[in-house]
């Protein structure tokens, strides 16, 4: 005989539930979140406006080890899956996050899957994708495009609105000596892999080639990537040049009378091609938990000194600016004549 629950019941076992998903919330949002530093911003993107940041791959674990870097030697070159919080605890993490934005009286454009590694070494990343829809905000994934030649990764990335792929060659000793990758990587399976999900993919598709000076910054790589790009289908090509500090010191950008012959070239190679050449803005935002939110920035690179001074200044949180640089967690560096702070262990410049 079917048994009748009272409403009583029902009221117990739903305080109950709403009691525990309280205590869970709570105890992610103490350990892991903030040990990993996964959600980070909201920050300023030059492409997609105000974005709230997801850096959900393991410190310093990422698939290639570019020269111009910002976030410093990897700890491990991987090309196996590998995250930091479960859908779950991401879920709790950036609900947290959105709430405090709101309370601040900010609103975002993107949520962003970016960060010290490649996003798209995270095996639940169509599924964190989904469940943070309830958001309601766009979902953006910024990748280095070098498991493209994977069917599941693109089906992983087929979920967001927006997906930027990095391309900053055609040529395959050029790849190896700008972005140093895992040895097992093939990077003609990495180009059609590309060209095949450019077919497939139906949200707005962007890619990014970094130019660094006497490597990539002449007129047959230009002319090499221009007719490689001009065959797949995308919204936009954007060309930057570091604004950060880099790994290698030798990786700069190309100077300036090579640069403006470069634009020229690109304009006339290029289909939809845009030149991002000005830096960030300085805009730096942080809700109450300054301390987490600078030092999960600087996980991804290193960040203006007067924009945290600023930000930190007017928000009366200077003397933890001093404490994290007396603890030696931060510290300040120089790079093209602006000053920076940057995580400790990272760029020895
Ligand atoms: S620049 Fe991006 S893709 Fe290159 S090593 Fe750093 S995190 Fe990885």
């Amino acid at each position: 005989m079917e048994k009748i629950i009272s409403t009583e019941t029902k009221g117990w076992i739903k305080t109950k539930i709403v009691s525990l998903c309280t205590k869970l919330e709570k105890y992610i949002l103490s350990n892991k979140t903030l040990k990993c530093k996964v959600v980070f911003g909201p920050v300023r993107s030059r492409r997609l406006g105000l974005v709230l940041g997801i850096n959900n791959i393991k410190k310093k674990v990422c698939s290639y080890d570019c020269i111009y870097c910002p976030i410093g030697e990897k700890s491990c070159c991987s090309i196996c899956t590998n995250n930091c919080l479960s859908p779950h605890e991401l879920y709790f993490s950036v609900k947290n996050k959105i709430d405090e934005i709101k309370k601040s009286g900010k609103d975002i454009d993107y949520i962003l899957f970016a960060g010290s590694g490649d996003p798209a070494l995270d095996s639940n990343l169509s599924q964190e994708i989904s469940i943070l829809r309830e958001f309601g905000y766009k979902i953006a994934v910024f990748t280095n495009s070098a498991l493209l030649w994977n069917e599941n990764i693109q089906e992983n990335l087929m979920y967001a609105d927006y997906v930027s792929l990095k391309v900053d060659t055609v040529n395959e000793e050029t790849w190896l000596k700008i972005n140093r990758p895992h040895q097992r990587l093939r990077y003609n399976l990495i180009l059609s892999g590309i060209e095949q999900f450019s077919k497939r993919y139906k949200g707005k598709l962007t890619t990014e080639t970094m130019l660094i000076k006497n490597i990539n910054d002449n007129e047959n790589e230009i002319d090499q990537l221009g007719k490689f790009l001009n065959t797949i289908k995308r919204n936009t090509s954007y060309f930057m040049t570091p604004i950060y500090p880099t790994i290698k010191s030798y990786a700069e950008g190309p100077d300036t009378e090579t640069l403006l012959k470069l634009s020229e070239l690109i304009k006339e190679k290029v289909s939809n091609s845009v030149m991002l050449c000005c830096p960030e803005s300085e805009e730096f935002f942080a809700t109450d938990d300054f301390e987490n939110e600078l030092l999960g920035l600087l996980e991804m690179h290193p960040v203006n000194e007067i924009a945290v001074k600023t930000f930190a200044l007017a928000n009366t949180k200077i003397s933890k600016l001093n404490e994290l640089i007396e603890l030696k967690l931060i510290k300040q560096l120089e790079y093209n004549g602006k000053k920076y702070y940057a995580l400790n262990e990272l760029l020895q410049i």
